[in-house]
């Protein structure tokens, strides 16, 4: 069958078998909608840590930055230098602290640190010092989660140690560890709003108060502040456990393969690897081009919580021992889901497409985790449908429409 990518022909020939579609319509959908919930004076910080959720941190960070976001935010140093090295030039927070050694080259590209313990702020003192350059900083505060931040008695000494006219304490934040627990997040939001006011007692005030993340900002209006720092919602989900839906999401998100090979076999064939999957019937069976080194078939094991979620946790395992594993991956071809089959392989699966016709090369949609997403798939983006740039496995890019493609700004 002659193959060419919808409205793009030629490309695939640089697409190759597998990649994610962003769609950033429904990425700027999102941040609307989430602005809708804010009040106008409050500051939106998009996050774009862990790759913006697998949607690309580059072109995502752009269109968020495009559609009105005023402050983005990562994690790491690497990724806010690869944002500043393409040419976003807004605030950008590390909501981390980084280490001595890391500090000067944040300060060359101007990212905006987070100060969390003393021998953080030591470090910033020294590295403006000694590199001449002015240093923008929030001061993270413990509050409940226990991983990083100021000790709510530190918070005066260490404001102390960043007394110097090139630093600029520009922003005082808490990340909640229970949001969904509405007591224990307004525990921690009263210790955060405690510790700003005695700071402002002592007039040190701080502009930027910010506590908020995608669960707070939908659920606790009177933590929104002035910032608040919202991803989940912006990829078009809810954060775990929210209750209040009102918010008109789309899902930006599709990862899409080509059958490499579709093969016929008689009833009592095992396929895959030690034979797992022994067919009941002569089936047709696909090749994808995709495995658990790209995220396929990979789930987060939490610690069960209740009875019921330990007898569920078993009621798994007894299935998969039964020979009759519960799949989270599943292939839709034809918009028919078929199931993945057998023992998913490194870099290649095995679907089981039953009667259904399906042609060699033919592209089928995937359902695979966005957390678990390699960054190495290509990532193809899309507007209103149409393929605009293409980010490659190599980290290379792709303009396939100027028009769309719009520079940043
Ligand atoms: C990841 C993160 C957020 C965003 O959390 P969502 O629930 O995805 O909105 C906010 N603040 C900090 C410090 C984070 O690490």
């Amino acid at each position: 069958m002659e193959q060419g990518y919808a409205g793009s022909p030629g490309l695939y020939e640089f697409l190759g078998p597998r990649w994610v579609e962003i769609e950033v319509t429904a990425l700027e959908n999102n941040l609307r909608e989430v602005r809708r919930i804010l009040n106008p004076s409050t500051r939106l910080l998009a996050v774009v840590k862990a790759d913006a959720y697998g949607a690309g941190a580059v072109e995502a960070a752009r269109v968020f930055s495009r559609a009105g976001a005023d402050y983005l935010g990562v994690t790491t140093l690497a990724e806010g230098v690869e944002l500043r090295r393409h040419g976003l030039i807004m605030p950008i927070l590390v909501m981390s602290p980084l280490l001595p050694e890391e500090i000067p080259q944040a300060l060359k590209w101007d990212l905006t640190l987070s100060v969390a313990s003393r021998w953080g702020a030591e470090a910033v003192a020294r590295a403006v010092k000694e590199t001449g350059r002015q240093a923008r900083v929030h001061l993270e505060i413990e509050t409940g989660m226990h991983r990083t931040g100021l000790e709510p008695e530190e918070v005066k000494a260490v404001r102390d140690v960043l007394r110097c006219p090139s630093i600029v304490v520009e922003g005082i934040y808490t990340h909640l560890s229970h949001a969904a627990d509405r007591r224990k997040a307004v525990e921690q939001f009263s210790l955060f709003c405690r510790i700003c006011r005695e700071l402002e007692e002592e007039g040190l005030e701080i502009p930027l108060k910010h506590v908020a993340n995608s669960f707070a900002c939908l659920s606790y209006p009177e933590m929104h502040l002035d910032m608040v720092r919202v991803g989940t919602l912006l990829y078009g989900q809810y954060p775990f456990g929210a209750k209040r839906r009102e918010l008109e999401l789309k899902n930006p998100w599709k990862v899409k393969a080509r059958l490499l090979h579709v093969k016929e076999v008689p009833a009592g064939t095992a396929a895959g690897y030690g034979g797992d999957y022994v067919t009941k019937r002569p089936a047709r069976l696909g090749t994808v081009p995709l495995g658990y080194a790209d995220g396929l078939g990979l789930t987060a094991i939490a610690r069960p919580k209740s009875l019921a979620d330990l007898l569920r946790f078993w009621a798994k395992a007894l299935l998969a021992y039964l020979g009759r594993p519960h799949r989270e991956e599943a292939v839709f071809v034809r918009g028919r889901q078929v199931p993945v089959v057998g023992r998913v392989g490194m870099q290649l699966s095995l679907v089981d497409l039953g009667e259904l016709p399906a042609d060699e090369g033919e592209e089928v949609e995937v359902n695979l985790g966005r957390s678990f997403a390699s960054a190495r798939l290509p990532r193809l983006y899309l507007r209103e449908g149409e393929p605009y740039l293409l980010r490659l496995p190599t980290g290379e890019w792709r303009t396939l429409k100027d028009s769309l493609a719009r520079e940043y700004v």
